[in-house]
């Protein structure tokens, strides 16, 4: 496996690969590796020639008052997971090698990132966004492999591609979860053990919700009201950062459910914020 940093280096190495008549798939990646990550990683590594891995801790979407400097970094443990997962490059470069000090360039969606998880984070699709723009371009990649526990980040880059022509398959995989279903995250690390045993009713209430549809439920409103009670009765410290019934593609809140919506959740617990979402067809 090869590490590089410069993101020029990363340029032509696939620059040279494309024209060599393969194919590539591209993972972006903030690190601290877990099996999420590692699912989308075997599934790149299965469809593509070349897998690359980027290990980026992307500033520009984390806001000021964010875990920017907390976020775990496990370098050498992460290359090594890599590499055992097959991946030909890592790439991880340093802030400075990826913006400019004067960078003024940004993509945005804004239709699609002002709800959820854009309402609490104004300026953290804009970074999401522009990072896997700047990717796209040095990597050229044929499929970029996204998880969809991050649906709206999904959503948000699929409509990116869609809008800009870019030529890159974007895929969307399952979300990876504990033996108790909290769905994996590198930020579960920040749970306390008490918070950790209270964490899995963020899936419990959601697969509720896809019960209470399956039964006949079909107001938006409802849902959210029988699941704040689910969660005020199950997660004594935690607070809803918000619980919203949305259309899967635009992201738009839906009233009433006719056939497919998303319904998505970000729970503070204690000071971790812990998103989750389940995607419910009638
Ligand atoms: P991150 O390093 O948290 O920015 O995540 C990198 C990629 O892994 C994103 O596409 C995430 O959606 C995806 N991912 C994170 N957690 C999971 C999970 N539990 N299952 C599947 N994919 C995940």
């Amino acid at each position: 496996m090869e590490i590089l940093t410069d993101p020029k280096l990363l340029q032509e190495r696939c620059f040279s690969w494309r024209c060599k008549g393969l194919s590539i798939a591209l993972v972006p990646t903030m690190g601290s590796f877990h099996d999420g990550h590692f699912s989308l990683m075997d599934y790149g590594r299965a469809e593509a020639d070349k897998l690359i891995v980027s290990l980026f801790v992307n500033p520009t979407q984390f806001g000021p008052q964010e875990d920017l400097d907390a976020y775990p970094r496990n370098f050498e443990r992460d290359a090594q997971a890599a590499r055992e997962h097959g991946v030909d490059l890592l790439f991880a470069p340093r802030p400075e090698a990826m913006y400019h000090p004067d960078h003024a360039t940004w993509v945005e969606v804004p239709d699609l990132a002002r709800n959820l998880c854009g309402k609490s984070r104004p300026i953290h699709f804009r970074g999401v966004a522009t990072v896997v723009a700047k990717l796209f371009i040095l990597a050229q990649p044929t499929l970029a492999v996204f998880g969809e526990k991050d649906f709206q980040q999904l959503a948000i880059l699929r409509r990116m591609v869609r809008d800009l022509g870019l030529p890159v398959e974007v895929v969307g995989r399952p979300t990876v979860r504990e033996a108790d279903g909290l769905a994996m995250s590198s930020r579960n690390v920040y749970l306390e053990a008490e918070e950790r045993s209270s964490a899995p009713a963020i899936r419990q209430g959601l697969k509720a919700a896809r019960e209470w549809v399956a039964e006949g439920e079909r107001s938006a409103a409802e849902i959210k009201r029988r699941l704040e009670l689910f969660w005020a009765d199950r997660l004594s410290k935690g607070r809803i950062d918000y619980v919203e019934v949305v259309d899967p593609e635009s992201m738009a809140p839906l009233e009433t459910i006719a056939d497919r919506a998303l319904v998505a959740a970000a729970v503070r617990i204690g000071s971790t914020r812990l998103i989750d979402n389940i995607l419910i067809t009638v």
